[in-house]
């Protein structure tokens, strides 16, 4: 038996349909970022645990009242999750910011936001359509079926929990799979009581969304390498969705990954200063650069640098740092204590490597707003694309400026690194607007906007930023098989062991 503190929430896991603790009875502590302190506890599921879940949600792929309701109905029961989603977005917001430390600005939009998900897929659900294809081979029907692929494992990272849930949960459930949902061990608390206040009073059937709570390479990797799951969609980093790939290889799991990024962020000398001085802000400091879409490379063209860079200081030095909980709070707290040590390493990396810092360089204590795991927002300056701090991701309020000459060096540089998740483009002018999100290998281009996002609108990347995509229509295919169909309406006769048709060995 653990000594269980009284202060400390204690949540359960959700296996079909049922609240319980971890198999071994451990559970971790989860922290508040603000202020350093645990405040609730966290089953630690191992292999077994992850098995009971995988085995459950299979056994309501195969069985019981999930496969037998119709697509009309799964859309219904999804809407219903938009809107009690609606109802307690608020408060799961908080859960976020407790867990994540990101603003709750930020957090609660997302949570206003994110009923628009389960509405659309809930929408998709009875509009999936197989075809009916003509052949080269007489006397035969031949058409296809969109099948759900099965049970799929949902891997979350910590910053924004419950939308990348979202975005995977809506359109698995749309097609018509089973799923088993593992968070990140840094913030299980949102989805724990997601699935009380939500699931549960959708009255979602048992064993179709379980979740299990844990480290990644144990909890993470069981649910990966578990024989039951069919597919596996991963949010999170790139070395952990390359090792994610490599285990699902093994039995052929079908997998999508959305990983990290080194996103460049392209100001021309014909922009909208403002706007762009505004967009190169939100871009890295608004999330604490805690987003895969981060705009941490500035490329500026030589021609306006100097003014830009002034106007940027003078824009990021007025950020209010403080507690996440605070409506006007503009950038609060990394998230966890190893990305916290992370993000002040690549600091001295970049100092060393002889880029300028111009704004902040270390940590940002209560003098300035900050506290235990703050980060004052910093800029560099002479930042050269080879250097670590321009081709490795740091996930924090970094910024790397780069000059550049003309669109032709600018398009160089911005895919010169491994990473192709997201990009800006800053320009008046209609033709380079056109021309430069075409010749970016990114897979999102935002013209004189940066961070928009929609549930209607592909989200992935290139290289090493992902596999498949997410949101929009194509999504629901990560989550489906197409099946053929091939009747015949001729008479079987003849030499039964020579086909007369058929070409495929
Ligand atoms: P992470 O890769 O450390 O962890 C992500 C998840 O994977 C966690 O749930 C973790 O427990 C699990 N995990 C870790 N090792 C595992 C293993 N061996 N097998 C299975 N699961 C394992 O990432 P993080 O630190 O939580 O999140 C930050 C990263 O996520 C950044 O690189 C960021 O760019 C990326 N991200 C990408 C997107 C996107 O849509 N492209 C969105 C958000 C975050």
């Amino acid at each position: 038996m653990q000594d269980v503190p009284t202060q400390l929430k204690k949540y359960q896991i959700y296996i079909d349909g049922q609240w319980c603790d971890a198999a071994s009875g451990k559970t971790f502590e989860t922290f508040d970022p603000y202020t350093g302190e645990p405040w609730a506890l966290i089953p630690e599921c191992d292999a077994t645990d992850v098995d009971r879940a995988c085995n459950a949600a299979y056994r309501a792929f195969e069985s019981g009242p999930w496969p037998r309701m119709t697509q009309t109905e799964r859309g219904r029961l999804l809407r219903r999750i938009a809107g009690l989603i609606e109802k307690h977005g608020e408060h799961l917001a908080r859960i976020e910011v407790k867990d994540n430390g990101k603003l709750i600005s930020e957090m609660s939009a997302q949570l206003k936001y994110l009923p628009e998900w389960y509405y659309y897929y809930g929408g998709l659900a009875d509009k999936i359509t197989g075809m009916v294809i003509p052949v080269d081979k007489p006397d035969h029907f031949t058409y296809t079926l969109r099948e759900p692929v099965g049970v799929c494992g949902l891997i979350i990272p910590w910053n924004s929990p419950l939308l990348l849930v979202g975005f995977k949960l809506a359109p698995a459930l749309a097609a018509g799979c089973t799923v088993v949902i593992k968070p990140s061990e840094y913030t299980s608390a949102s989805l724990l009581e997601f699935m009380k206040l939500v699931i549960e009073e959708a009255d979602v059937p048992p064993g179709v969304i379980n979740v299990v709570t844990g480290y990644g390479a144990t909890t993470g990797e069981a649910l990966v390498t578990h024989p039951k799951v069919a597919k596996v969609a991963f949010t999170g980093g790139s070395a952990t969705g390359s090792r994610v790939a490599s285990l699902a290889a093994a039995s052929f799991k079908k997998v999508s990954l959305e990983l990290g990024g080194k996103s460049p962020n392209i100001v021309f000398d014909d922009c909208v200063m403002e706007d762009a001085v505004n967009g190169a802000i939100s871009g890295i400091f608004a999330a604490t650069g805690q987003t895969c879409v981060a705009g941490s490379r500035l490329l500026v063209q030589e021609s306006i640098h100097d003014e830009f860079v002034e106007r940027l200081i003078a824009t990021a030095k007025t950020a209010k740092l403080g507690n996440p909980m605070n409506f006007d709070t503009q950038v609060g707290p990394v998230t966890t204590p190893p990305q916290y040590q992370k993000v002040l390493s690549y600091i001295d990396i970049a100092k060393n490597e002889g880029a300028k810092c111009v704004l902040g360089g270390g940590p940002a204590g209560p003098e300035m707003g900050g506290g235990k795991y703050f980060v004052q927002p910093t800029i560099f300056v002479d930042v050269d694309n080879k250097m670590r701090i321009a081709q490795e991701e740091v996930f924090g309020p970094v910024l790397s400026v780069i000059k550049f000459k003309d669109e032709e060096d600018a398009i160089r540089i911005a895919n010169d690194v491994i990473y192709g998740l997201a990009a800006g483009v800053w320009t008046q002018s209609v033709k380079r607007a056109t021309i430069v999100p075409r010749r970016i290998r990114a897979g999102t281009v935002w013209v004189n906007t940066y961070r928009a996002m929609s549930f209607t609108m592909p989200f992935g990347g290139f290289k090493s930023s992902g596999l498949g995509r997410e949101n929009g229509q194509t999504a629901i295919d990560e989550y489906l098989e197409t099946k053929s169909v091939w009747v015949s309406t001729a008479a079987n006769t003849g030499n039964p062991f020579i086909m007369k048709t058929a070409t495929q060995s």
